[in-house]
């Protein structure tokens, strides 16, 4: 029997949460997300995280980081609004939802912006070394606004103090607890993604691809799904619309006419992914 806590949303049910700009529309009003990632160890997790809020249809993205990973950002991105920052998100400029984690690193510094960008009232997306300073300071996640945590099984499995193979074996119900106990959206990747919300039925992503296990996408998905909560999509909406929108932007691009597939590159993710938003327009 399927299980009435469990489903699958169809494109219909996406199609209608996908924020569409209207005439009254302007840059700040379709949603700024502010993206806090990329270190000067790590920098192209951050250009992909960038690249998934930009392609995500957020109306501006305004990026903080230190020197190295916000010069790459101008250069790839140039629409986006860059920021070196020392150990504090002081002045960066008004957003709708953030973005923290991937590259970040996980020193001290890492744990101060993220501790900053959770005191605030703003939706709040967690994903990769955000996660791991999560792991050891979870007091961050007693706050009032939405958090979205993305981890895959070994970043959910530290959050949890468990391993990743428990994890594996039992995804439904880890991903459920993890809802509960860390009061977030939990979206759990791996070969399916399932997003988790307490006292909700179970998402399950229906598209993805065994061709998104590469480098670099998950950082694309962290930035698409930032550009959704920031247009005001509400954080368990946001989540299932992102999976679904990655998963079908990779599909896309790993096997376009539907006769076979061949490797792809989070970057081909992140350029497939208008594409994407067409199939559901
Ligand atoms: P990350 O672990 O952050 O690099 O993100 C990897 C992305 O690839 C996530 O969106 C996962 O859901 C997806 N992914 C990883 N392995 C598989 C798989 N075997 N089949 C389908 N999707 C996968
Ligand atoms: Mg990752």
């Amino acid at each position: 029997l399927p299980d009435p806590d469990v489903c699958a949303p169809l494109a219909e049910d996406v199609a209608v949460r996908l924020p569409r700009p209207t005439s009254e529309s302007n840059k700040y009003r379709r949603g700024v997300v502010g993206v806090l990632a990329g270190s000067e160890t790590f920098t192209g997790a951050a250009v992909l995280a960038v690249g998934g809020a930009v392609r995500g249809g957020a109306g501006m993205v305004r990026f903080a980081s230190s020197e190295h990973p916000v010069e790459l950002v101008r250069q790839r991105w140039p629409e986006s609004v860059t920021t070196v920052i020392g150990d504090s998100l002081d002045g960066i400029g008004r957003v709708q939802a953030w973005v923290a984690g991937p590259g970040l690193g996980t020193d001290e510094r890492a744990e101060a912006l993220l501790a900053q960008v959770l005191a605030t009232d703003l939706p709040v997306l967690v994903d990769a070394d955000g996660l791991t300073v999560l792991a050891r300071r979870r007091d961050l996640l007693w706050r009032d606004a939405p958090t979205v945590l993305t981890p895959h099984a070994g970043e959910l499995a530290r959050l949890l103090g468990t391993d990743a193979g428990e994890i594996e074996a039992r995804r439904l119900e880890h991903v459920r607890r993890a809802a509960e106990e860390l009061t977030a959206t939990v979206l759990l990747k791996g070969s399916t993604t399932l997003i988790a919300e307490a006292d909700r039925p179970v998402r399950v992503n229906p598209t993805g691809t065994p061709w998104l296990a590469t480098a670099g996408s998950g950082d694309v998905l962290s930035g698409l799904t930032g550009a959704l909560l920031a247009g005001g999509v509400p954080a368990i909406d946001a989540a299932a619309t992102g999976a679904y929108l990655h998963g079908l932007a990779a599909r896309l691009s790993a096997d376009p006419y539907g006769d076979g597939a061949a490797p792809i590159s989070a970057y081909d993710v992140l350029d497939a992914l208008p594409e994407a938003f067409r199939t559901l327009a």
